[in-house]
């Protein structure tokens, strides 16, 4: 069973009926699912839910998916919350900085927790054949998550995508193609293919279940900290769905009761040459136009356009955050401090909150006692690694003083 009611316009209110196959709502704007919370809080309690033992699933009954054969599952764990204490020693932090690991998941990417709802969705519609532009991780777990379900993918990528992320989920069944053009030109085909192709679009937020997937961070953070939310969320924003996700989530678990209205500030941190979010934050603006010449090597936050845009600026603003861009270098300069002094390998994007963390704390929009999280999406493992390492001759003389 499940609690939705129905789904709504983001930006109209206008009602769509559940149960059936949905798009973009008639305005061209995001669907949002909504549920009966009130029968909802009547079956599940804290306790309960702590018995489980399984990843976001254990959620269910705040997720659309009606029966329960449904929910493919690939193994999915709650992810780890990793204090960051040779970074809070050096910057003499009384709060903490925790980083929320979501590079455990199946495919290494955050991209499992929304791309597992969808395909299990598509699934329950009776929909057989998927597609979506993706700059990798989206990609290789829409593939995974839908052959496992025996559905056929069709995915587009820039043609700058590194090899492994291709070969991934090429391997993982899908049928992957490059694209000479960024991810919004790799989305006009998957538009422009569904009738021809038959293929169903699942773009970030233009199918309804994506978000609901991702919704469950927010779900996952709340119980993790005992439900008392973090005084700010550090989030690597590409077209946005983990932040208006877990937005959601806040909502959902105020109206049942089990939070109360204290919000963390929502950070959308974006690179600085891909940074619509911000220039639109700045600017006071409620959309966020096409951003030219989109670069980065963190290729989940570059997106140069969101069909979610005013839905990410809303978070942002009213829980009193901010929209910030990192500079390529400071990326990599964080990502190989956090992994040298910590341990922890993050993706670019994940270092690229580490790195708006530490601006911010500068420039006091946040404080030193705050708890703060960052949110590493992916494995370091999926991108790119350039040499750091030696070389020994085994037919020479090895001078061990060295070492
Ligand atoms: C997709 C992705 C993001 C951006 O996530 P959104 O919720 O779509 O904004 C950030 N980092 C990584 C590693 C990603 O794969």
């Amino acid at each position: 069973m499940s609690f939705v009611t129905h789904l709504e316009c983001s930006y109209t209110g206008e009602r769509y009926e559940a149960g059936r196959v949905h798009g973009l709502s008639a305005a061209g704007k995001p669907l949002l699912v909504r549920y009966d919370l009130g029968s909802l809080s009547k079956m599940i309690t804290k306790d309960a839910l702590a018995q489980r033992t399984d990843g976001f699933w254990r959620y269910r009954e705040f997720l659309p998916v009606v029966k329960p054969e449904n929910r493919i599952t690939l193994g999915e764990v709650v992810t780890p919350l990793i204090r960051l204490n040779h970074a809070e020693k050096a910057a003499g932090v009384t709060g903490e900085i925790i980083v929320k690991d979501e590079g455990r998941l199946p495919t290494g990417s955050f991209k499992a927790r929304g791309l597992a709802l969808a395909v299990s969705m598509a699934k329950e519609l009776g929909l057989g054949h998927l597609a979506m532009p993706t700059n990798g991780n989206a990609g290789a777990a829409m593939a995974a998550y839908a052959s496992a379900a025996g559905m056929k993918t069709t995915i587009f990528c820039p043609d700058d995508t590194p090899q492994v992320n291709v070969e991934e989920i090429a391997l993982q069944g899908g049928d992957v193609y490059r694209v000479n053009g960024l991810i919004n030109d790799c989305g006009k085909i998957v538009g422009e293919g569904k009738e021809k192709a038959g293929w169903f679009d699942v773009s970030t937020l233009k199918e309804p279940y994506r978000i609901e997937g991702k919704k469950t961070m927010g779900l996952e953070l709340a119980e993790q900290l005992g439900w008392e939310l973090p005084d700010a969320i550090f989030y690597p924003t590409g077209g946005g769905t983990g932040l208006i996700g877990m937005w959601k989530a806040f909502e959902e678990l105020e109206a049942i009761g089990w939070i109360g209205s204290k919000r963390p500030k929502m950070i959308a941190v974006q690179a600085a040459g891909c940074a619509p979010i911000v220039k639109a934050w700045e600017e006071d603006a409620e959309h966020a136009p096409l951003w030219e010449n989109a670069w980065t090597a963190a290729a989940g936050i570059r997106v140069p356009i969101a069909v979610g845009d005013f839905l990410i600026l809303r978070a942002v603003r009213e829980s009193n955050g901010f929209a910030i861009a990192i500079e390529e270098n400071e990326i990599f300069e964080a990502r190989d401090a956090i992994a040298r002094d910590e341990g922890l390998l993050l993706c670019p994007e994940g270092a690229a909150t580490y790195a708006a963390y530490r601006q911010s704390l500068k420039d006091g929009r946040v404080s030193k006692s705050d708890r703060v999280i960052l949110f590493n999406c992916a494995t370091g493992l999926k991108y790119p690694l350039e040499g750091k390492t030696g070389f020994i001759d085994r037919t020479k003389a090895i001078d061990y003083t060295r070492f």
